[in-house]
This record gives structure tokens, sequence and C-alpha cells, in this order.
């Protein structure tokens, strides 16, 4: 009996059955508008995004010259920052629209909020801080002091320039240098440019009918509002004691804020569209004697190992062995033994459906375990694929549902909330009177990266980012953009991606060390990649997504499918990825380093 055929013998499940079911509920969520279901965060929604958290300081324009202006000082840039000090690139400035460094850890303050990828593989740059984390999962305020200790081991404070955004940045050839524009008049110019404003920088809110009518209160999830709920990040909202709450959203966000919404709010109205998995967290302090234990190198090592085991390639032993890896030691479990027949490629893709399966029938069968009431139970249950969707891992999100005051709307059927009144929220139409809507509606993805970025970037002869991207994404190696000389993009984007996306940074960040450091020592003015490697890079990513693009369409809509037109139109955050993953890639840049080449580069002397 082939290896295939002996799983099917024991599944207990019918496959068919589930996959018919992935599909219908996939469908029932498609939306034609995509993108366009949701609104910009600006004119009459500019309030969604202001920063609750510190005072607007008053200060002078600043006029300066510099060698790096990095934009933006969440992980991309501190880890951009920290790598060009080791490599003795220092007269670095670094623009930030929050009070302080953190980036989505200094906006997203929400109660609970928390790491769900483990702490020694997420938390940059642990052994050069010898930083030992609390616990396997930190807490938000953990992360963002940690940012803080990079800025200050690494100097980064010193260049730092806080609450100003950049509005214009833009290629002067005579003088070879980035003219950069800021909404406090600054004039930076700089031989090079690295932009970090990360991939979910954009709160965005759904274009609800109604959506400014609502005449009560309301925020978005990354601009907690403290003053009204009370408390902080440890729950104590006591200013919701008297009031009927809305959340609208149910993804990681709220996975682990509602928790503190429930055990404080008068009555919480919870607005799902699709459900989250929710796995078990099982969080635990660190282990001392452990992590004095590890040797040097540990914490590269340690990344490789879970990138591997999540891209399904062969480890010796999973080192992190959580929610996230689990699928894989199912499919380990089901895959050949040495001295075992060999499957095929074709039969390899079907065991990890099936272990997928396994996997997402365990989800299931935990809400049953913990939630009470069956009709909530249903709604609540995840019909995709565990990686569809960011999976999530809370221990108090299910038993939520077993308070008196929480109510799961459903509104899978509208697509979404209906209307958005004076009074609350509409589905199915009933109206929902609240005193509060909280939007935990996630960040812009799949709009353009101009838009996302909040400044245009114009380039040699002219030529502008959002008419060059304007069909497509168009780099070398993720980085590098032809017509856009020393310039740098770290994030997702034709890159090999992983969702440790600190480890993705860090490698970036030493990438883009080398390549300044190349072009100043060979004497270059300015390096740019040509446009037939440029061409080459785009067909590299495109002719290998095809897997990728084939497993996310048929996923049920969201920000990594691009709103589930992944096929139709690219995008989304795994349709422009380098598919075999973060280790290849590296790989694949190390190769390209050790040659000495730059191939693909052209510098300008
Ligand atoms: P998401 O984009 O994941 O979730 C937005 C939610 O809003 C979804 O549930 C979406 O439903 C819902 N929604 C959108 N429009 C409507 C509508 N019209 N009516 C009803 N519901 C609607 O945002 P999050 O802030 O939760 O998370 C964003 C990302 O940030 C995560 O995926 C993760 O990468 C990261 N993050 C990581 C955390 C961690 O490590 N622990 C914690 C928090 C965030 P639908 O799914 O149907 O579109």
């Amino acid at each position: 009996m082939s290896k295939l055929a002996k799983e099917y013998s024991n599944l207990g499940f019918d496959p068919e059955e589930i996959r018919a079911k992935y599909k219908a509920e996939r469908d029932k969520r498609l939306r034609v508008d995509g993108n366009e279901q949701y609104v910009e965060v600006k004119d009459d929604f500019a309030h969604y995004i202001e920063d609750p958290y510190v005072e607007r300081l008053e200060r002078d324009p600043i006029e300066s010259e510099t060698e790096v202006v990095i934009i933006g000082g969440g992980f991309g840039g501190l880890l951009a920052g920290a790598r060009f000090q080791q490599a003795g690139i220092t007269d670095v400035r670094i623009i930030e629209a929050g009070g302080d460094f953190g980036g989505t850890w200094y906006w997203n303050r929400y109660p609970g909020a928390q790491c769900d990828i483990e702490a020694y593989c997420y938390l940059p740059l642990l052994e050069e801080l010898n930083y030992m984390p609390k616990e396997k999962y930190s807490y938000a305020p953990e992360i963002y002091s940690h940012s803080q200790r990079i800025a200050e081991t690494f100097n980064l404070y010193d260049g730092a320039i806080f609450q100003t955004r950049v509005t214009d940045l833009r290629w002067d050839e005579d003088s070879a240098r980035w003219h950069i524009s800021t909404d406090r008049e600054d004039t930076i110019s700089a031989r090079f440019v690295v932009m970090a404003t990360g991939p979910l920088n954009r709160p965005k809110l759904p274009a609800i009918p109604g959506l400014a009518d609502f005449e009560g209160h309301t925020f978005h999830t990354s601009r907690w509002d403290y003053e009204y709920t009370g408390g902080d990040h440890n729950g104590n909202l006591t200013g919701l004691e008297d009031k009927r709450v809305a959340v609208i959203g149910t993804g990681a966000t709220t996975i682990q804020s509602v928790p503190y919404v429930a055990k404080h709010a008068k009555q919480l109205y919870l607005f799902q569209r699709t459900p989250s998995s929710v796995d078990l967290r099982g969080n635990k302090p660190t282990d001392e004697e452990w992590f004095e234990s590890l040797e040097p190198g540990w914490q590269k090592a340690r990344r490789q190992n879970f990138d591997a085991m999540v891209t399904g390639q062969p480890v010796e032993q999973d080192l992190v062995n959580d929610g996230w890896t689990e699928i894989f030691r199912l499919f380990a479990s089901m895959a050949p033994k040495p001295g075992e027949a060999e499957v095929s490629m074709d039969e390899m893709v079907e065991l990890v459906e099936l272990a997928d399966m396994r996997k997402m029938n365990g989800i299931r069968e935990r809400v049953n375990e913990i939630v009470e009431d069956d009709s909530t139970a249903e709604v609540l249950k995840p019909w995709y694929r565990q990686f569809c969707k960011r999976p999530t891992f809370n221990d108090e999100y299910l038993p939520t549902f077993n308070r008196p005051n929480v109510s799961l709307i459903d509104t899978s059927d509208e697509q979404g909330v209906e209307r958005i009144t004076s009074k609350g929220v509409v589905v199915g139409g009933v109206e929902y009177e609240v005193d509060c809507i909280i939007y935990a509606t996630g960040f812009e993805v799949g709009t353009s990266y101009t838009r996302r970025a909040g400044y245009e970037i114009t380039g040699r002869d002219g030529r502008t980012l959002s008419e060059y991207w304007g069909e497509g994404l168009k780099t070398f190696h993720g980085y590098s953009i032809n017509g856009f000389p020393n310039c740098f993009q770290v994030g997702l984007g034709q890159n090999g991606f992983s969702a440790n996306l600190t480890a993705v940074l860090d490698d970036q960040a030493q990438h883009v060390s080398y390549l300044i450091n190349e072009i100043r020592s060979r004497g270059a003015r300015y390096a740019e990649p040509t446009e037939e490697a440029e061409a080459g890079w785009v067909e590299t990513i495109r002719s290998l997504a095809a897997v990728n693009i084939a497993f996310f369409d048929a996923c049920t809509p969201g920000y990594y499918n691009n709103e589930g037109k992944i096929a139709t139109e690219g995008g989304g955050i795994q349709g422009e990825s380098y598919a075999p993953g973060a280790n290849a890639f590296n790989a694949l840049l190390t190769t390209w380093r050790e040659a000495g080449e730059l191939e693909g580069l052209d510098l300008t002397y």
C-alpha cells in the first residue's frame, strides 16, 4: 500500500468534504471590490492615526547633509542602523513618525499585545545585547523596551528625528544625492536612503456606509485610547464598565485584546467576518540555565531552523516546537522514513494537505471543547488551511464567549458589517446600539507602496515610483530599483518571506551594509540595478510563485492573498515573495556576495 493510500485509510475524516467546505466558505467571503472595500485613513478620518502617546514637540526645521537616511524607526530601521554601525557606516539619521523607536510596537499598545513568534527567534540581536527574554512569547512592553535597547546600544538616538513624516523623496543627479522633505519643513540630503516603513504601518478602516455618522466614541486598535477605556497594557479597562462596546474584526489584534475588553465592558458585541484559527498559547518563563547554555551563533541557527520547519525542509530537530511548526511535525511523521519507498512530489503535497487538515480539525475541536454555546462555537470555527491567514495563539480568547456580557455577531452572510449609524452597528438589518466602536480592522497591505509610505519617490529623469510600480513591483533582489540609485528598500516584497519578520529585516540590514560599503570602497558615486537584472529577478519571482499563488488563491480572502485577487492581480504579502523562502533567499544572496562582482548592479563613477 502506498504511503498516501495508508494515510487515507486511517484518516477518520473525509478530505473531500473538508475541501468542499473550505471552498464554499472562501467563495462566500470573496468580494469584487478587493482592497477597494477599505477607506484610506485621511481627511475626515485622519484623527484615527493621530499619536495618542506623546505631546507634539515643536521644533525648528532641520537642514542637514548626511551619508545615510533611514526612513522608519521600527525594527527595519533599527536593524539597518545597528548593522551599519557595526560595518563602520556611522553618519546616519533615522526619521520616524512616532515619538520614539519601536515602529509597530510603538503604535500597537492595545491590552494584551504580544508577539506570536517565539521571543528567542523574534527579538533581534539577543546575543549582541546579551539579553534574555523573560518568556517564550514576549508581551509588547518588553519588545518596545528592546527596540530602545538596540537604539541605545548602537547610538541611534544621536541621529534620530522623531515625530516627523517624510513627505517627498527626490533624486538630484548633479549632486548624486537624495533630497528629503518632511512635514516639519526639514531639508535633509543624503547619499544613501533606506526605506524601512514596514509592511503594516498604515491602519485601514472598512468603507462601511455611514462610517462617519457614528456619534459615540471610536478608535483604531493601533492607537488604543486608554484615556477612554482606562487601564493599560495589562488590562484594568475600568472606563468601559458602563459602556456598550462594538469591536469590528477578529484578526490577531482582537484575539489578544478582546478578553480584556470583555472583562470590563458592560456589553461587548464582537463583529466577525472570518474567524481566526486560535491555537494554544502555552507561554512559559525562560529557563535561565538553558538560556545560558546556548552556544554562540545560536540565534541565527534557531531562526534558520524555524524557517526550515515552516517551509517543510528537513531538520534534525524542531527547536521552536510550537503551533507554527506543528503541521510540519505531523507531516514528518507521515513522510517516508529512510529505507521506505520515496513518494512523488504530488503525493508529498497531498500529505502536507492531510497534515494541515489534521491540524485544523484540532483547532476546530478546541473551539468545541472551550465554547459552551454550540451555535457560537460553530461560528468560531475557521474553515481554511492554517497558513491561509495569520494563525493566532491565545488561551483567553475562546473562554471569552462563555461570558454573559459577550455576543458574537456573524457578518459573513453580508460580507462584513452592513452599516454604521449615529447610534451603532447594523448587521442583517439589526441595529446594535453602542457607546464605542473599536476598529480592529488591520492595516493596508495591497495598496500602492507610496500611498502606504505616505510620500512620493522621484528618481532619475523624474520617474516616480508610483508610475514605475503602477503595474506591479519591480526590484532587484527586493532591495533596489532601476532608476532609483542608492535607494534601498527593506521589508517584504520580492525577497524571502518569513513569518519571523525581524530575521528577514536583520538579514536585509546586513546585505544593505555590504552594498553601501562596496559602493563606497569602489569609489562609485552611486549604484542601481540594470534593467536586465531587474527584469530577470522579477521573472524569477513570477516563475517560482505559481505554487504559492495556487495555495493562497484557494484561501479565504485577506491581506495574505490580496483580498482574494492574488491569482488575477498578483500582490498580497504572499504574491511577491521569493517562493523557496527566507533560507533559500539568504543562501542565494550569500553566493552573490561571495562572487564579489555585484552582478546586476550598475555602478556610476
Ligand atoms: P487583520 O487584518 O488580521 O484583521 C482585520 C480584521 O477586520 C479581520 O478579521 C477582517 O475580517 C475584519 N474586517 C475587515 N473589514 C470588515 C468588515 N467590513 N466587517 C467586519 N469585519 C471586517 O488585522 P490585525 O490588526 O488583527 O492584525 C494584522 C497583522 O498584524 C496580523 O496578521 C499579524 O501579522 C500582525 N499582528 C501580529 C501579532 C502577533 O504577533 N501576535 C498581534 C497582532 C497583529 P476578514 O478576515 O474577513 O477580512
